[in-house]
C-alpha cells in the first residue's frame, strides 16, 4: 500500500469503517511510514470515544470532522495548484 491509498482511506480508518484486509494494509503501512501522524491521532481519538459511549458509531458530527481532516490535505494540494490564476482577479 502507498501513502497516497493510505490518505485514499484515511476517514474509513480512522472510523475503523474499513474490511479487516484493508485495515491491516493500513495498519502494516503505518508500522513502516512516519508521515501520517495525523491519521494515528484521529483513529486513537475515534476509538477513545467509541469506547466510551454505549453507541458503536462515534457521533455525526465528529465522523464529520475526521472525513474533513481527512479530506484536507487534497484539498490543500489543489488550492497549492490554483493558486497562481487568482492573481490579477481583485475588485
Ligand atoms: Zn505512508
Amino acid at each position: 500500500m502507498t501513502c497516497e491509498e493510505v490518505r485514499e482511506l484515511a476517514g474509513a480508518y480512522a472510523l475503523d469503517t474499513l474490511s479487516p484486509e484493508e485495515s491491516r494494509a493500513v495498519d502494516e503501512h503505518l508500522r513502516s511510514c512516519n508521515l501520517h501522524e495525523e491519521l494515528v491521532a484521529l483513529r486513537a481519538t475515534a476509538m477513545l470515544l467509541s469506547r466510551g459511549t454505549e453507541e458503536r458509531d462515534p457521533p455525526a458530527t465528529l465522523r464529520a470532522r475526521i472525513l474533513d481532516a481527512a479530506s484536507a490535505q487534497r484539498r490543500r494540494r489543489a488550492a497549492r495548484r490554483s493558486c497562481g490564476r487568482r492573481r490579477g482577479t481583485a475588485a
